[in-house]
């Protein structure tokens, strides 16, 4: 137990009694936990890995004004290091007609987004958590989540130290797509893409600060965020594909992305070499008990074409933290109050996560169809909605700030 920390209060049984227990201080867990306790809610958080330290994980994200504001509030935000802001974005398919831009005018904000690294995201998490008391069992792998009588019970098997259990009106899964299993855990539906995702810095002659693009490009999208001075790729690609390109040498997959991107950038080159990713659509099923409640990528893993997988993450910890019945900081919610609130957390949370898991899905599947024909309708698709303001604009509200 962390240094400092309040002992809970104790179960019939004995066992340490939580109001609740966040598995996984990932930055959606990190973000519930925040969330809560801008409520009043002190939650208690486990984690399996070490503190993040330094930047662990490079890989670029896109996070979205709305989630900047997010982040803003809960004392995340000024801690990431070197975010890049996003002012305009060009979806295009490449070498057809048709295409959309969006621009930051359109929302009249100071930018649509911002690229950040996710190991500077979770450094920054972390460190908000520190700072707002939440206190945090790091190295402490929840083996099983089961459901008692009054309570969810956890096992935790921390590294190097005895297991033991403590018990929580309700365990909040942030533990991400590759979480608990078994016990009060829900199931996770999986389909795997024929696709990997290829992430790596890129430089390029011809770079404007600010502009991201996506380019449907053949087999896959591919996105370019817009770091300082260069982008942040992630292509999107067969796996035998990914397979030739790793295998071709530096020049032939620097030449290779250029046409993928299609021209308007120069000459390109690979800064960093290209990390390859599987990706798999996952979806958790309903957990065996109301009081175990998944969120972030514990509830749904996404295709990365939008974008879309952590900005949805923070929604689902918003929505949990405003369901919660209010000035309950204690163990003391009712039983029939909890179920109220986390029933409404799960009605809140249905459009916007079953529209962009079906939304991001689709696009996937669209882009990935590599023929002329494919190619001109995805071309005339982005000329419409480009033509239609209404529509237009409720695809950058529903990229910003969900679907609703
Ligand atoms: C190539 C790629 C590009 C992406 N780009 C974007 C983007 O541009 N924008 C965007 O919004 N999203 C993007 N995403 C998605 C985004 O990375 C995820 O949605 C986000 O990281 C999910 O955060 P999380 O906290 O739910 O899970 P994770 O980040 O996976 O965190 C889970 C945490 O739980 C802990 N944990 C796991 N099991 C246990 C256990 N049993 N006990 C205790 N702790 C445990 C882990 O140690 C970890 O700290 C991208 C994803 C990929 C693959």
């Amino acid at each position: 137990m962390q240094a400092g920390a309040c002992p809970p209060a104790a179960t019939p049984e004995g066992l340490p009694r939580l109001p609740v227990a966040i598995v996984g201080a990932g930055p959606v867990g990190a973000v519930a936990a925040l969330a809560l306790a801008a409520r009043g809610v002190r939650a208690r958080v486990f984690d399996a890995r070490e503190p993040a330290a330094g930047k662990p994980d490079r890989r670029a994200m896109a996070l979205s004004w709305g989630t900047r504001l997010a982040l803003e509030r809960l004392g995340v935000w000024a801690r990431i290091a070197r975010p890049d802001p996003i002012t305009r974005v060009s979806v295009s398919e490449r070498g057809a007609f048709g295409s959309i831009e969006f621009t930051c005018e359109d929302l009249d904000t100071p930018a649509l987004g911002f690229v950040v690294d996710y190991g500077d995201l979770a450094l920054a998490c972390g460190h908000a958590l520190e700072a707002a008391g939440i206190p945090i069992e790091w190295k402490t792998p929840v083996a099983s989540v089961d459901p008692v009588s009054d309570a969810v019970e956890l096992m935790l098997a921390p590294e190097g130290g005895a297991g033991y259990r403590v018990a929580a009106s309700c365990v909040v899964l942030a533990d991400g797509a590759e979480g608990i299993d078994g016990g009060a855990a829900p199931s996770r539906i999986a389909r795997a893409y024929r696709q990997v995702a290829l992430v790596g810095d890129v430089g390029c002659e011809r770079f404007t600060p600010g502009r991201a693009f996506e380019r449907f490009a053949g087999s896959g999208p591919l996105a370019l965020l817009p770091r300082a001075g260069y982008f942040a790729c992630v292509w999107i690609v067969e796996p035998e594909v990914a397979q030739d390109l790793l295998g071709a040498g530096s020049a032939a997959l620097a030449q290779a992305l250029e046409q993928a991107a299609g021209p308007g950038f120069g000459a390109m080159r690979w800064l960093t070499v290209p990390v390859r990713v599987p990706l798999t659509l996952r979806r958790a099923g309903r957990a065996a008990d109301p009081r175990v409640v998944p969120i972030g990528n514990a509830s749904q893993m996404l295709h990365p074409v939008a974008g879309q997988g952590f900005n949805l993450g923070v929604r689902d910890a918003l929505g949990l933290a405003s369901a919660w019945p209010f000035g309950d900081p204690a163990a003391t919610v009712s039983g029939d109050a909890l179920a109220r609130a986390l029933a409404a957390f799960a009605r809140s949370r249905l459009v916007d996560r079953s529209l962009t898991v079906a939304a991001t899905d689709a696009i996937a599947r669209v882009t990935a169809i590599d023929n002329p024909v494919a190619a001109a309708l995805r071309g005339f698709g982005l000329a419409a909605i480009d033509v239609l303001p209404a529509v237009r604009r409720r695809a950058l509200d529903t990229l910003v700030f969900g679907a609703s």
